[in-house]
């Protein structure tokens, strides 16, 4: 074949969406023409904001803490398959989640789980916990065992994410409305994925800081986006890296500050603060008593609704026009 439409089959082929291995196949990007750079990045992107004027109880800013209960799936998604690394991912469920669901039963907080299918099967008095508490949490899907959807093929990245969804659907006795992709993965397939599945909300994309509608290829589709930020994962501040020794660890005093500067911001501009968290690193316990130290100080100001994912998304779609 030509080189040039070799060229052309690989940059449709990426538009269109296939394995990254296509994508590594293109020539770098200073070589496309502009129509060609202009398709990939509208593929999904950012449309209108849909912060309401006033959140429901009329509150001026929404609070949405997330959970994402790995457990042991992000260490067997990486090949870590002895004791040790997963007693590490096991210390979430088993530790981390009841000591949050006890700080928050205390300040009345609902919070969102985002988890993977195999992690709730490993930990099903864990789930169940979650369910009975009190501040009605909701649990939203991430993944099948934390795949890694950019090195899938569509299909199998289609398929995991259904069967996924069916096992939450079952083990809910409800659709759930709400996905994060495992680390947050976009592939070219995603986004249809999550509409063909009816999702209400995802929460993985970082095109703004406050709620917003996803657009594919420019065209409305209604689906809410939650933006997330490495700024707001305690991810950032606290990972360990055991082979390299590299532990990047913040004072617990300085993640604070960071959170509270950022839900300071959102307050005053009225929008969303949303956290990603992860019971095996904010579980512990001095992580949680920062984490409680935040609940109380957004509690001391007026007008700050603490809500699910879910929640926040309906009250974000209702700014959309009626079709
Ligand atoms: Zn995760």
């Amino acid at each position: 074949m030509k080189k040039t439409k070799l060229f052309r089959l690989s940059c449709l082929l990426l538009l269109f969406g296939t394995s990254p291995l296509a994508a590594q196949q293109l020539p770098p990007v200073w070589k496309w023409d502009y129509p060609q750079i202009a398709a990939t990045v509208n593929k999904v992107r950012a449309g209108r904001v849909l912060t309401p004027k006033a959140w429901p109880t009329g509150a001026r800013v929404a609070v949405a803490l997330s959970f994402d209960m790995d457990a042991e799936t992000g260490f067997l998604r990486s090949g870590s398959l002895s004791a040790q690394p997963l007693s590490r991912g096991e210390y979430g469920p088993r530790v981390g989640v009841p000591r949050l669901l006890r700080m928050l039963d205390q300040h009345n907080v609902p919070v969102t789980f985002f988890v993977p299918a195999v992690s709730g099967q490993l930990h099903p008095e864990t789930v169940d916990a979650i369910l009975k508490a009190r501040q009605r949490h909701e649990i939203g899907v991430h993944g099948w065992v934390h795949e890694r959807i950019a090195d899938l093929p569509a299909e199998e990245e289609r398929t995991l994410t259904r069967r996924a969804f069916d096992f939450w659907t079952e083990r809910l006795g409800h659709k759930p409305v709400g996905i994060r992709t495992p680390s947050w993965d976009f592939t070219g397939e995603t986004l249809s994925i999550i509409r063909d599945l009816g999702f209400l909300y995802d929460s993985s994309l970082i095109g703004d800081d406050r709620p917003y509608e996803v657009l594919a290829e420019g065209k409305p589709t209604g689906l809410v986006e939650l933006p997330v930020e490495w700024i707001l994962d305690d991810y950032t501040y606290y990972s360990y890296d055991r082979p390299s020794y590299a532990y990047h660890r913040m004072s617990d005093s300085d993640v604070f500050e960071i959170f509270r500067g950022e839900f300071d911001k959102a307050y005053e501009e009225g929008t969303l603060f949303l956290l990603t968290m992860h019971p095996f690193i904010t579980g512990h316990r001095s992580r949680l008593a920062m984490l409680e130290r935040l609940v109380v100080y957004m509690k001391s100001k007026p007008g700050v609704w603490f809500a699910t994912h879910e929640h926040v998304a309906h009250a974000a779609r209702a700014q959309l026009p009626r079709p």
